[in-house]
């Protein structure tokens, strides 16, 4: 085999949990480490490890993507009440991604990896439909409040100048109901609109933003103003590169996406994203297939797949069951990661390496091996499934071919 390709600057590695851990060391060991020389920063964010550090491993690994510029990430669990039972956990910890994308305040974009014989379920997409979900604030900084008693309900603002407090008004409650508050900023909404222009301008598509602004004329009408503001300011470059930009409403938006050929940057306020990215995914045919990247407006990247730790697979992998779990998301959140990290080096010979792994990845697909997932769905149909190690040996067999 041809000399290992040197990568000149680290790789920040975030492992995680369950049944993508599995894969990770998989990728790793058979698709990496035999062709590249890296440097990785390793971090476990793995459940067990993320509890001995009362959580703070996640934020050295935040930290040391501002430092490295570049990471990628496995999936991890974020856990809930069942999970503290089975892990034995000290508590509750928070979202690892929640954690990181507060530190790095970034856009988090999804996109579709698009496979000649995996098509869509909505039939007329062709091109990739890309999500670039704002990650940060609304309900997922909220306070919420179950009431139980008659009251009132109000919101205050009280300046730090020590002006006038304002006081609105919610709701009298004459029994139980629920109450929320939440919060974004205009720093934050400027940042989101810039890193999806920055995308946009970078993969030469349309730019769509949708809101609810008729009902919510000041929380989302302030988000269409801000992002209008930002999308003016470049508007000749904008023009220049042929990219149109549309403001409409969230629910305008999903009728037209259904109705289009893809092709475009849909710009989501985090909620409508996190539930959107789903919707797209499965329409592309797989949670397996969808990538993620988080964006910061320093430049810094991370990236990985869009699925969780797949746990009812690893239960099975735990049994000693044979697992087919789709794996292409998780490497090419390696690849991602390789390219970008060559394109800041400038070592194009790190970012054609990430395209060939993509290629031969594609093209294992394209000759009829892939795991059940895709099976299921593929066109025309085939026979049998891989399992989750004989994908990537078949991919591995293939990068060996191309790259000899
Ligand atoms: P999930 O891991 O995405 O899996 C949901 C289901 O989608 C799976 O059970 C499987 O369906 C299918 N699926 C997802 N990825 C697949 C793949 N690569 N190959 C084949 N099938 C795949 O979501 P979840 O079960 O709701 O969450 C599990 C854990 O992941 C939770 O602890 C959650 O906190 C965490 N999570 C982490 C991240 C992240 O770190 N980015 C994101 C989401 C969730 P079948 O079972 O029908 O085969
Ligand atoms: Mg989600």
């Amino acid at each position: 085999m041809a000399d290992k390709i040197k990568v000149k600057n680290p790789i920040v590695e975030i492992d995680g949990d369950e049944m993508t851990r599995i894969i990770w060391h998989f990728i790793k060991d058979k698709l990496i480490y035999p062709f590249v020389d890296v440097d990785l920063k390793y971090y476990d964010l793995g459940i067990k490890k993320r509890d001995e550090t009362d959580d703070k491993v996640t934020v050295d690994a935040a930290n040391a993507i501002k430092e490295y510029g570049v990471g990628v990430k496995c999936a991890t669990i974020t856990p809930n009440a069942d999970r503290v039972k089975e892990y034995s956990l000290k508590q509750q910890w928070k979202s690892p991604n929640g954690t990181i994308r507060s530190i790095l305040d970034g856009t988090v974009f999804r996109k579709p990896i698009i496979i000649r014989n995996i098509p869509p379920a909505v039939s007329k997409w062709k091109k990739p439909i890309i999500i670039g979900r704002h990650a940060y604030g609304d309900i997922y900084r909220n306070v919420e409040y179950v009431v139980d008693e008659p009251g009132t309900a109000e919101l205050v603002f009280t300046p730090k100048s020590g002006g006038e407090k304002k006081i609105l008004s919610l709701y009298e409650f004459r029994g139980r109901g629920v109450i929320m508050g939440m919060h974004n900023t205009e720093p934050s909404i400027r940042s989101f609109a810039q890193a999806c222009i920055q995308y946009a301008l970078s993969e030469k598509v349309d730019l769509w933003f949708g809101a609810k602004d008729t009902i919510s004329k000041q929380y989302h009408g302030f988000f269409r103003d801000v992002f209008g503001e930002e999308v003016d300011k470049v508007k000749e470059r904008l023009q220049a590169a042929g990219i149109q930009y549309r403001f409409m409403l969230i629910d305008d938006a999903v009728a037209q996406v259904i109705k289009s050929e893809g092709g475009m940057l849909w710009a989501c306020m985090n909620y409508d994203g996190d539930v959107m990215s789903d919707m797209v995914a499965t329409g592309f045919g797989s949670l397996g297939l969808m990538t993620s990247v988080l964006v910061s407006p320093e430049g810094k990247y991370e990236f990985e797949a869009a699925h969780g730790t797949v746990v009812r697979h690893y239960y099975e992998h735990l049994k000693g069951n044979p697992t087919s779990t789709n794996s292409i998301a998780s490497i090419f959140a390696w690849t991602g990661a390789l390219a970008k990290r060559g394109a800041l080096d400038n070592t194009p010979e790190v970012v054609t390496f990430a395209g060939t792994v993509e290629t031969a990845v594609i093209e294992t697909v394209e000759s009829g091996i892939m795991t059940k997932d895709l099976m299921l769905i593929a066109e025309p149909k085939v026979g049998k499934y891989a399992l989750t190690e004989e994908f990537i040996d078949s991919v591995m067999e293939r990068l060996k071919k191309k790259t000899a």
